[in-house]
């Protein structure tokens, strides 16, 4: 049965030029039409779009609506939320990585959630202490205690997350204590498109009970941010929510908050009111950032 009507739906995942769509209709296979790849645009996870030439199963994306957000690796668009799994310890949280995906996720309007684990062997204190003045939201994850993770069932109730972390930070043990049976959709799914759950790198968005949907990103990495998801160096200030209340207060108006004169921001670190540690991943930042020709970042 073929018809010539068009629906809406999202993409699920996109794999070898298949795009799985989640539809009125049930879950359908796509493919893309050729114009997007004139156009340089790759639908993916997350993607609201436009089906056409449905058959059974099978339609055709031709029309990707547009997007409120998108991060290029892992391939992503319209996140609400980026859920950051971090241990107080074994592994050391790497800070340092954290703020360059705190900055990243805050210049996509995208809303940080720290998910702390490990609480039971050692306080989050200096954790909370560091981030209590960027935007981020805490959740503060023991498994005693269920309401600590339900919360954050609650928050991307509804939403499009994703979830990343190091390795050893206990990711895999905080989704499934979320989504009860999300080993099981994993297995599903990978069995429909006959291949194993390792073989790709390719990310997909799962539908929660809550009505929410979440993405398990392995994929991020520090080498990929800075290749791809650079923020320009005079709009990483901004990216900085606990800079905010300097602005304007420098000497110079075109401070940088790196060694300036007269540095409000500077000021506020070294009084503590900035934790060093943050001021310093900024200036990192910042220095990766003035190697960046703006015509070298790919939209
Ligand atoms: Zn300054």
């Amino acid at each position: 049965m073929s018809n010539t009507k068009s629906i809406e739906g999202m993409l699920l995942k996109a794999i070898g030029g298949l795009y799985f769509a989640e539809t009125p209709l049930g879950i359908l296979e796509c493919k893309a039409r050729g114009i997007f790849r004139k156009q340089n645009i790759s639908p993916c996870a997350g993607d609201k779009v436009v089906i056409t030439d449905i058959s059974d199963t099978k339609g055709v994306v031709d029309k990707i609506l547009p997007r409120k957000n998108s991060i290029i690796r892992p391939p992503l668009a319209n996140l609400d939320y980026i859920v950051f799994v971090t241990s107080t310890c074994e592994p050391t949280p790497n800070l340092t990585l954290l703020d360059k995906f705190l900055a990243i996720a805050k210049y996509k309007d995208i809303k940080s959630i720290i998910a702390v684990t490990k609480l039971d062997l050692q306080k989050n204190a200096e954790l909370i202490d560091i981030y209590k003045k960027s935007d981020a939201e805490f959740i503060e994850v023991d498994y005693d205690n269920p309401d600590s993770y339900m919360k954050l069932y609650d928050m991307i109730s509804g939403k499009i997350t994703a979830f990343t972390g190091n390795t050893g930070v206990g990711k895999s043990t905080l989704l499934n204590h979320i989504v009860k049976d999300l080993d099981l959709k994993t297995g599903e799914i990978s069995q429909k498109l006959g291949r194993g759950r390792h073989t790709t790198r390719n990310v997909e968005l799962f539908k929660i009970d809550n009505g929410g949907y979440i993405a398990d990103t392995p994929g991020f990495s520090t080498f990929e941010t800075q290749k791809y998801d650079i923020i320009l160096k005079d709009e990483l200030a901004s990216c900085f929510p606990e800079f905010n209340e300097y602005e304007g207060k420098c000497r110079f108006l075109d401070c940088a908050h790196i060694k300036e004169k007269g540095c409000a921001v500077l000021e506020a670190v070294k009084s503590g009111e900035i934790p060093s540690s943050r001021h310093n991943s900024y200036v990192e930042m910042y220095e990766e950032a003035k190697l960046i020709k703006e015509w070298e970042i790919k939209k």
